[in-house]
């Protein structure tokens, strides 16, 4: 039987980095299995979904990559068919519908806590026979005796017994289905053989699979996955940062570390940490998932990105970098420029965000130094130096790094001082103090008229 997974979120929201894992455990478990991978936008909650956020699913998706083998489904689009199988279900007894009001419900629930029982539906409406004139819901016939057993890939044999589950709601008055109704019958309607999903859904699990018994269908085989934590422990929440998968792209992370990063969000493969997408479809499996939380951790996501960054392809960079570097108002071509930038700070930044903040020098003057490198560097008095330097710098016939290299030298043997006495100071003065590497390649990226700008400048800026 080929494998047939599918991620099934609400669109109430932005993409989470939950649910993007959860997306790309089904996704990997199909590919790696040879099977299919589809999308079902759950938008059966009218009120709270909304387009933008089934297209912020569909765009997260989109930049991890990961395609489906089919068109999104859209349950807004089968509610036909989830009606004929709940009437189905009255017709074969399966169900009933009850038309007990809130308040009805609310005292039943008081009196079952105050003796100490578990809240539950008490089948009241299961013998009566309500009319369907009446406002009703629909409530599916639990099993009142037995267990449920099944084998969670994750976590193992589940085992709960029916009479902790109580008679549930598959249809509300306003007509409409309900999750766990809807998701077996897409479930099951779509082929999914393996179900991969949060362990927040672990508790519907024996609700669904009475479902399944009850339609006289098979279920799937289900994969809890653990939910991620915060570092100190907590849900995973906006507190800790950035919790939509779009916000990790608006602030420079590539999609190959997002999703290197996601698949070690509870999962391993040894103490290898970084995997190329082909090697994690070779090596994904369910039985490597782990069953405890997994945490957040930023720093780990940073120190991923920086090695993607410092392996992309440069031409591909310069083409991620020009939107981060519009921002801060540097409107660059493609150029030899922009990819010789690149090289020389690729290897200092965690982000392209940062890779364009610590770039802007090269193309934009400033007019503030970065206050404790500045301290270090114009402490004495370089302002001879400076001047000595930019006369030397302005007479240079051709503006290149061996030239550069050259004068820089003289300027150093000429004042009879340590090379750091001449650096350091020019380097603040034409990067504001911002990392850069050689500084005779520094220089020849900014440029003559900007490094002669820049030096007058902090000969000024000195002065005051
Ligand atoms: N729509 C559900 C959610 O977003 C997922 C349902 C499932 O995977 O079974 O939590």
């Amino acid at each position: 039987m080929s494998v047939i997974t599918r991620f099934a979120p609400s669109p109430t929201g932005y993409l989470h980095v939950g649910g993007a894992r959860t997306a790309l455990f089904s996704w990997l478990y199909a590919r790696q299995q040879g099977g299919r991978f589809i999308l079902r936008i759950e938008d059966t909650d009218r009120v709270r979904s909304s387009e933008a956020a089934v297209q912020a699913i569909l765009d997260g998706m989109n930049w991890l990559g990961l395609d489906c083998d089919a068109e999104p489904i859209y349950q807004t689009d089968r509610f036909a068919r989830y009606d004929e199988v709940i009437t189905q279900l009255l017709a074969d007894g399966l169900a009933y519908r009850c038309t007990c009001s809130p308040e009805r419900l609310a005292t039943l629930r008081t009196a079952q806590l105050a003796a100490g029982q578990k809240p539950r539906y008490d089948g009241h409406c299961r013998t009566r026979q309500v009319s369907a004139e009446q406002p009703h819901v629909v409530r599916f016939c639990q099993p009142q005796a037995g267990e449920v057993i099944f084998t969670d890939q994750v976590r193992g044999t589940i085992q709960v017994q029916n009479q902790e589950l109580d008679d549930l709601i598959i249809r509300r008055t306003d007509g409409s289905p309900t999750y766990n109704l809807t998701v077996v019958v897409d479930d099951h309607d779509m082929g999914i053989t393996h179900v991969i999903r949060g362990d927040d859904h672990i508790n519907n699990t024996p609700r669904q699979i009475h479902l399944y018994q009850a339609l006289g269908w098979e279920h799937p085989t289900f994969a809890h996955i653990p939910m991620i934590l915060g570092e100190d422990g907590s849900r995973l929440s906006k507190r800790h940062g950035a919790v939509s998968i779009l916000h990790y792209q608006d602030a420079g992370f590539l999609p190959e570390a997002m999703l290197n990063y996601l698949a070690r969000l509870g999962w391993s493969h040894g103490d290898q940490e970084i995997f190329s997408r082909e090697e994690l479809i070779q090596y994904f499996n369910l039985d490597k998932v782990n069953t405890a939380p997994a945490s957040f951790n930023l720093q780990k996501l940073q120190w991923l990105n920086q090695h993607y960054l410092k392996t992309a392809d440069s031409a591909r960079l310069a083409d991620l970098i020009r939107p981060h570097l519009a921002t801060l108002g540097i409107q660059t071509a493609a150029d030899q420029k922009l990819h010789q930038v690149i090289s020389a700070q690729r290897e200092r930044a965690n982000t392209l965000e940062e890779l364009a903040r610590i770039s802007a020098f090269y193309y934009q003057d400033f007019t503030t130094y970065a206050a404790k490198t500045a301290k270090k560097a114009f402490k004495g008095n370089p302002v001879p130096m400076l001047q000595h330097i930019q006369e030397r710098l302005a007479s240079l016939d051709t503006w290149q790094q061996v030239t550069i290299h050259q004068t820089i030298a003289d300027a150093v043997t000429a004042l009879d001082v340590g090379f750091g006495k001449v650096a350091l100071p020019l380097r603040v003065a034409v990067t504001g103090g911002m990392p850069s590497p050689a500084l005779d390649l520094t220089l020849e990226l900014i440029g003559r008229a900007a490094t002669l700008r820049r030096i007058k400048q902090a000969i000024t800026h000195l002065a005051d």
